[in-house]
């Protein structure tokens, strides 16, 4: 069965529901303004549908953002697979998605997240042309989402502490998981000092593995990693790691990560901005993957993607630079700034 609402968050919202597969998808589409709308799909457990909602046209709206201040053509969306305890047939499960998108007549275009791997793509291909990150595609929006963040630490660390280098600046990295980990690599190339947290352990010795001098990497417990004192922290982990609270214990003079909708609230941007920290929003510091996954689809080269990645730092000195100058809170600056591209 599908059905079509519009939702508050400006998302057109389509629904599918087959209850003898277990396949619930929701697909949110909140632009198609600047082509169309390109986003992951999660395939998780949620508590119930209203929060599956509220993740997938927060994720789809989130999207847009991203991809104006990308400068990607495309709009933003995204899908959620409300993951049953038990999927019978998973390849008949995403390629019955893979219907689902195709019915949408190429509004939305659908890649990996979390929950979901190349594999299921593949299985998407079978039923629409409307996917991108197959095997076939050669995706790795990961090392290109790490490298936009850590273009985006060495402009706030510029700008921030005055530094033009990562010797010896202290990084707190909170998930390290494909971003984190590959995150790590290069700021202890540019010898950086880390700290490391993760839920998983099997994460953190994995981590480890790929580290030159593990011994010398500090791992710090989950709920200790914001409190941490340290001149960078990197949320890579969950979104809405940002709360009041954690930003009256942070020690921080930098907040820079690839976690998507990191603040609790934007009254937490606020926060930060108050106490002097400096926050690279989000959707414009994370973009990388993005720009592989769409740029890729362009059959653009590995060093037109790259490129287009390091523009990210360029983007957020625009939002540093005006944060300084204005005295104002760099999410607004940047929700500004998307919004002028978008509406
Ligand atoms: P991942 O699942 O590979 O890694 C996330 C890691 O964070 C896992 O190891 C998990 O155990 C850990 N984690 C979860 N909650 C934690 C907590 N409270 N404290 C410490 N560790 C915690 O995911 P990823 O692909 O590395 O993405 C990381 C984040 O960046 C996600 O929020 C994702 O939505 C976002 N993001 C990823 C990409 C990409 O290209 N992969 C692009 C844009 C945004």
């Amino acid at each position: 069965m599908t059905a079509c609402i519009t939702h508050e968050n400006s998302c057109t919202l389509h629904t599918y529901d087959n209850p003898k597969s277990g396949l619930f998808a929701l697909v949110a589409i909140h632009s198609t303004k600047l082509g169309p709308a390109l986003g992951g799909c999660r395939c998780l457990t949620y508590p119930n549908t209203k929060s599956a909602i509220e993740d997938v046209t927060r994720l789809a709206k989130s999207m847009s953002y991203k991809a104006a201040m990308a400068g990607i053509s495309h709009g933003g969306g995204k899908a959620v697979l409300v993951r049953p305890a038990h999927i019978k047939d998973r390849k008949a499960y995403f390629e019955e998605f893979g219907e689902f998108v195709e019915s949408l007549g190429g509004d939305y275009i659908t890649s990996v997240d979390s929950g979901t791997n190349i594999s299921d793509m593949d299985d998407v291909s079978h039923t629409t042309s409307y996917v991108c990150g197959t095997s076939k595609d050669g995706c790795t929006p990961s090392i290109y989402t790490a490298m936009g963040v850590l273009e985006g630490i060495k402009v706030a660390v510029r700008k921030k502490l005055q530094r033009n280098d990562m010797e010896g600046v202290r990084v707190v990295i909170q998930g390290i998981g494909n971003v984190g980990s590959a995150l790590a690599v290069s700021l202890e190339k540019l010898g950086a000092v880390l700290s490391l947290s993760d839920v998983a352990p099997e994460a953190l010795t994995a981590c480890l593995d790929k580290l030159q001098s593990p011994g010398s990497v500090t791992v710090v417990d989950p709920d200790d990693a914001h409190k941490t004192p340290c001149e960078v922290f990197s949320p890579c982990g969950l979104g809405s790691v940002i709360t009041p609270r954690a930003v009256l214990e942070m020690d921080c003079n930098i907040v820079a990560g690839s976690a998507n909708n990191q603040l609790l609230s934007q009254n937490e941007g606020l926060r930060l901005h108050h106490k002097g920290i400096l926050y690279a929003p989000d959707y414009v510091i994370n973009a990388g993957g993005l720009i592989d996954v769409a740029q890729i689809a362009k059959h653009k080269t590995e060093q037109e993607i790259e490129l287009k990645t390091k523009q990210i730092g360029k983007t957020l000195e625009q939002i540093f630079n005006c944060s300084i100058v204005e005295d104002r809170a760099c999410h607004t600056i940047s929700k500004e700034m998307a919004e002028n591209i978008l509406y």
